[in-house]
């Protein structure tokens, strides 16, 4: 598909092409908006996009969806995104992100980067050589992984307030898929709030730390998907809820911090008729971003945790609005983040 469009259609400022022979630097940024403050968003890098119109696509997707998670959160920015098509073969990684520094600079403050899949805090250190406009260092921010599962208990604590009456998450069962950085932080503050927790996780190590630590009960990945709990929290991959997991749950409620839950948009019908409450993923699993966008204005952890705890006004605001409009949750937070543009 043509790239034009693709911007039309979604209301996009720009996608930026970069290219530098000498490191092998291909660059895809995409603004779609700075209506809101500077655009700021992660970087993707990966070997394995098929071809450049894959990597357009995918930029775009994720800046439009920075948009929408920052206006969400309150946050004074817009989304963008950025993608690295790495070379195949070996390279100097270093350099190459020397260079993506030097292509960020160049965008004059419009767009401010930060690690993502397949990027790290050790890359940032190099881009930072070149551009005050990158977040997520180790030396300031750090893991952000507290920070969002802070949000994402909070935004819980408003869908128990709506499914069953109390915020209080004492003695709630809960699932959680997915224990690695974000998923073991969010069964900590589950387990202080005197929650019974269910966990499964690929990764036996990762397993057995939550048991261990926390006393937490180890199930496996598929029967997690189909226990009887109060609420299921998706920490792993994106796209959990499909077409083979929906009919399987048996659980009031879905609120995790994994990305990209649904894996079609249409899933948030199917769990809607299935009587289950979806709190949105962008809209609960903000903290990350929330935490990154206080390193613009000087980090302060206290602060980004008090900013990140807001998500349970954000989740109450909008379950309450889905009640009063017969309208599900997703549909609810898209059209928020639309009247806030358009205002
Ligand atoms: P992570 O890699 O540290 O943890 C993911 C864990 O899920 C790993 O322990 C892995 O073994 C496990 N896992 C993967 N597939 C699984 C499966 N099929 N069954 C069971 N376990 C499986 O990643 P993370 O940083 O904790 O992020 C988890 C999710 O949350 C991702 O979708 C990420 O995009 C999203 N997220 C994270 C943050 C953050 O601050 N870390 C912020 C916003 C969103």
């Amino acid at each position: 598909m043509d790239t034009f469009p693709q911007l039309l259609e979604h209301g996009f400022e720009g996608l930026h092409l970069f290219a530098d022979p000498k490191t092998g630097l291909r660059a895809l940024v995409g603004i779609h908006s700075t209506k809101l403050g500077p655009a700021l968003g992660g970087t993707r890098a990966l070997a394995t996009y098929e071809s450049e119109a894959a990597a357009t696509t995918d930029v775009l997707r994720l800046a439009r969806g920075m948009t929408y998670k920052a206006a969400l959160a309150g946050l004074p920015h817009g989304g963008g995104k950025a993608v690295l098509m790495l070379p195949r073969g070996w390279f100097d990684r270093g350099t190459l992100f020397e260079a993506f520094g030097r292509a960020v600079e160049t965008l004059n403050g419009r767009y401010i980067t930060t690690e993502d899949s397949g990027t790290s805090p050790d890359d940032m250190e190099y881009v930072k050589r070149y551009t005050r406009n990158v977040v997520g260092l180790k030396a300031t921010s750090g893991d952000p992984s507290p920070v969002t599962a802070v949000g994402v208990v909070r935004g819980m604590e408003a869908v128990a307030k709506h499914v069953f009456g109390s915020p209080d998450l004492k003695g709630a069962r809960v699932t959680v898929l997915g224990v690695g950085h974000v998923g073991f932080a969010l069964a900590g503050e589950l387990s202080r709030r005197g929650a019974k927790l269910f966990v499964a996780d690929l990764n036996r190590e990762a397993l057995d730390r939550t048991v261990k630590e926390l006393g937490a009960t180890p199930v496996n990945d598929r029967e997690l998907l189909s226990m009887e709990a109060d609420i299921f929290a998706p920490c792993a991959l994106g796209a959990v809820l499909d077409d083979r997991t929906i009919p399987l749950l048996r659980v009031k409620a879905v609120a995790g911090a994994a990305n990209n839950q649904l894996a079609e948009a249409r899933h948030g019908k199917l769990l809607a008729e299935r009587g289950i409450t979806y709190a949105p993923d962008y809209a609960i699993n903000a903290g990350g971003l929330i935490n990154v966008a206080q390193e613009v204005v000087g980090y302060d952890r206290a602060k980004a945790l008090e900013r990140a705890g807001r998500i349970f006004d954000t989740i109450d605001a909008l379950l309450a609005r889905a009640k009063a409009t017969g309208k599900r949750p997703e549909e609810v937070a898209d059209a928020m983040v639309e009247e806030k543009l358009e205002a």
